[in-house]
């Protein structure tokens, strides 16, 4: 890339660390063994895998046999939802509690709405929870939502769009009570803030390597000790039967070095907020007519949301790219279709402004120099698409 890219675009997906890529290289070509191997040659692999599993393990407070390795963060949710879903069927299975409920939140990203419409045509009923307009699930209509039929919440830790930080605590003490397994998709959070299993009182946790960086195509689900859940990736017995495949070696090792790691740069998100401010401060300035969605105060530290009203946000998002600034427009998922992001929708923002939406997403690379250019650039980039606007309001 050239020295004027400016990436503003980490809940998408980071860099891999220099020390990451140093930790898995040795496992491409020299120590190569597959982990299930007899000979001493594979021991190394599996002991890189078992080394890398405790890594995570320690980021969340969890214990090594608690955690199986994973694709990434949408097969952890899948292997997640489905897995204690499919165990109320499945007899031989001793589960918690029988039913075919499920909670989950309008808000959710793709990798939780698709199992759940998925185990809805499975037959299963799944109640979607609405949230307020900074994005928080509400608890009462949460409360209400469980019936005896109930067997799994699945809340996001936070939101990928808006940055918006769930009451986690508050939700698992309403699982517990009602013996209701909780799980949350935390892949915007782990390696960010805490993500202590304990402290959270989540039963399932789902974490992806790319968004912390780490690599792509790896991650990991956290599952408390007794968590009756049946396996959709049959084959070999690795991960404790819970995922076939032969491991990911390479990317296990970065994952688990990764981990280590964000527990060495949790200062780090004082200097996001601090940038992301500044950035909040000098669009609020210099661009009239901006919302912010996203909770003012809890919500990850480099995210920020905004809906610039009359244009529309792939257009500010094309000209942002000419200008060398990676952003994303509504949902990243969604990007490429006109539905404006179900999130914004859910947060009571009205279509045509939701249309409006672009995500800014800061990450340990960025300068302040970074934010001067976006604030020097975007602000005419609003002028002269307003100026053409088809949305009828001239600036
Ligand atoms: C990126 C993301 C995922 C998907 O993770 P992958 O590792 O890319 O499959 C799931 N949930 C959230 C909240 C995300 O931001």
């Amino acid at each position: 890339m050239n020295e004027k890219f400016i990436y503003l675009d980490h809940n998408a997906t980071t860099p891999a660390d220099l020390r990451v890529i140093e930790a898995m290289r040795p496992y491409f070509n020299e120590l190569y063994g597959n982990p299930l191997s007899l000979y001493k040659f594979a021991s190394k692999s599996r002991e890189a895998v078992e080394l890398a599993r405790e890594k995570v393990a320690k980021l969340l407070n969890a214990e090594p046999n608690e955690i199986i390795f994973t694709s990434g963060g949408t097969e952890a949710n899948n292997v997640a939802i489905k897995g204690v879903a499919h165990a109320n069927l499945t007899a031989v299975r001793q589960v918690k509690k029988r039913g075919n409920h499920i909670i989950t939140s309008k808000i959710e990203h793709p990798a939780v709405l698709k199992p759940c419409k998925w185990l809805e045509s499975q037959g299963f009923k799944v109640t979607y929870i609405s949230v307020d307009k900074y994005g928080v699930i509400d608890l009462d209509e949460l409360r209400d939502a469980i019936t005896d039929k109930t067997i799994l919440i699945s809340i996001m830790h936070a939101n990928n769009e808006v940055g918006t930080i769930e009451p986690i605590e508050e939700i698992s003490r309403l699982a517990k009570e009602h013996n209701v397994y909780f799980h949350t998709d935390a892949v915007q959070t782990v390696g960010k803030t805490s993500t202590n299993v304990d402290e959270l009182g989540v039963d399932l946790l789902s974490l992806s390597g790319h968004k912390f960086y780490g690599p792509k195509g790896v991650g990991a689900l956290y599952i408390r000790r007794g968590t009756k859940l049946v396996p959709f990736v049959h084959g070999g017995g690795h991960e404790r039967n819970l995922r076939a495949g032969t491991h990911n070696v390479p990317g296990i090792v970065g994952l688990g070095k990764a981990c280590e790691i964000a527990e060495l740069e949790r200062e780090e998100a004082k200097k996001l907020k601090r940038l992301r401010d500044k950035l909040y401060q000098g669009i609020m300035d210099k661009i009239p007519e901006v919302i912010f969605p996203g909770h003012p105060e809890n919500r990850l530290a480099g995210t920020l949301s905004i809906c610039v009203k009359y244009v529309e946000g792939e257009s500010m998002l094309i000209n942002l790219d000419f200008e060398g600034i990676a952003v994303s427009s509504g949902s990243a998922c969604a990007s490429g279709s006109l539905e404006p992001s179900h999130v914004l929708l859910a947060m009571g923002i009205p279509r045509e402004v939701a249309h409006s939406s672009l995500r800014f997403s800061l990450g340990r690379d960025n300068t302040d120099e970074d934010i001067d250019k976006v604030l020097t650039v975007f602000p005419n980039i609003v002028k002269k698409l307003r100026k053409i606007s088809p949305f009828g309001k001239h600036r």
